[in-house]
């Protein structure tokens, strides 16, 4: 029932249903099977998957005997309420597991009858973090962005630094403030040097902003310290994507950002989407890169990808004030509009010999493209507050207000059916 080679991408796959049924707009059909981490009301954590609007225990999948014939000889996977366990497998292993669970859920599944009892509705849990995330890199790899924040903040030379078309620009972030949907961001207060002020004050950001990103989690075998991961099986180390939202305040940014870059503007929260979408089932989202192939000036070689592929898959951020009933979409892009790979960053990031571990996320940098609609946070919609967004209440924004609620979406569209990420959701509060 496998394929062995761990690629699912057949017009099999693509055409299965399950017992499960799922809207052509669900994010979770069959071709989806993500993985995450739930907590029922008073109940303990635990791994599950997502099938449309339920959830379903991977410990309990474990318990039928699904994952036997993999021969993982790991013992038990999903004991504990992480998946850094499930992380540390081999690429083609994750892979196996995950077409197991996609058989089990099929149509005609001798399993249907078990797992039909054993869903849960999506409504009745909470989600929590994935993994237990050992450290958290954030790259600046959407040229768009890097250029309209050049112009911004350097209006008089190249937007681009002399570095940045020669390697992906990063920082270390806090993995000790990151945290899952639906927990609310307070708005820090920090060290801010005041328009027109002479000395800086100790207040609350009056300039908080979200950043649109795509998150990978790091899998598979660590690098040891001093040796890199190649480009070349960079990919196998993905387990897969989250949607992540880099909350920002720029006046403490603005202040403190020189020269070692972001510190606390940035380490105050990261929010996270519930769902970690495997390469795998995002496999025929897999679209060139015109724009970047070859990559001008040509890439060092340690840099250099054996082929060139971005990933279709549209953004789109909400916004919603406390005077709306409803959340209006602020902007829409696409994630093959990105500049640099999470194979690229991975590379460069292991190029010192940086070890990584299983759980480790890594961050894309805000998700901008070409046109207005499609720049990935305020800073840039707005330019810098000059430009100031109306939204439906009648109300403008330059930056978060109290009370706004941010919603995050992404999704790829296949032909009669969606693979998503859900939805990553919070609420400023003072
Ligand atoms: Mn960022």
């Amino acid at each position: 029932m496998l394929d062995q080679s761990g690629s699912h991408l057949t017009t099999e796959t693509i055409q299965m249903n399950s017992f499960v049924k799922t809207d052509t707009d669900s994010h979770f059909p069959i071709q989806n099977v993500p993985f995450g981490v739930c907590q029922g009301r008073g109940g303990p954590a635990f791994c599950c998957t997502r099938i449309g609007d339920f959830v379903l225990e991977l410990r309990a999948l474990e318990d039928l005997g699904i994952f036997k014939q993999l021969n993982l000889e790991t013992g038990r996977l999903f004991e504990e309420p992480s998946l850094n366990r499930f992380m540390e497998l081999p690429q083609l292993q994750r892979a196996l597991l995950r077409q197991s669970i996609q058989a089990a859920l099929r149509e005609n599944s001798p399993h249907k009858a078990a797992l039909e009892q054993m869903l849960t509705p999506w409504s009745e849990v909470e989600p929590r973090l994935p993994a237990a995330i050992g450290d958290y890199t954030d790259f600046y790899a959407s040229r768009w962005h890097a250029s309209n924040v050049g112009k911004m903040f350097r209006p008089d030379g190249d937007p681009l630094l002399p570095n940045w078309l020669h390697l992906p620009v990063g920082y270390h972030g806090r993995s000790s403030s990151i945290v899952p949907s639906g927990v609310p961001v307070r708005r820090p207060k920090g060290q801010i040097l005041p328009p027109d002020a002479n000395s800086p004050i100790d207040a609350a950001s009056r300039l908080l902003d979200y950043e649109f990103e795509m998150g990978a989690f790091f899998g598979g075998e660590s690098n040891n310290i001093g040796s890199r991961i190649p480009i070349s099986s960079a990919h196998e180390h993905i387990v897969g994507y989250v949607i992540v939202n880099d909350w920002s305040a720029r006046d403490i940014q603005k202040w403190e950002y020189q020269p070692l870059g972001p510190f606390n503007a940035k380490n105050f929260q990261t929010s996270i989407s519930s769902w970690i979408v495997t390469p795998e089932a995002l496999d025929e989202f897999r679209v060139p890169q015109p724009q970047r192939s070859p990559q001008d000036p040509p890439l060092l070689e340690y840099l250099t990808p054996p082929n060139d592929q971005g990933l279709n898959i549209k953004v789109e951020t909400w916004l919603q004030s406390q005077k709306m009933d409803e959340p209006q979409r602020i902007s829409a892009g696409n994630f093959s509009d990105m500049w640099w790979s999470f194979e690229q960053m991975l590379a460069h990031h292991t190029s010192t010999g940086c070890p990584f571990r299983a759980g480790d996320l890594l961050a894309s940098g805000t998700v901008s493209g070409p046109d207005k609609e499609s720049r990935g946070c305020l800073l840039e919609l707005t330019w810098r507050g000059s430009e100031p967004l109306q939204l439906a209440d009648g109300s403008t924004r330059k930056f978060l207000e109290d009370g706004d609620i941010v919603t995050m979406t992404a999704f790829c569209q296949g032909n009669g059916y969606r693979i998503g990420f859900g939805e990553l959701s919070a609420k400023v509060v003072a």
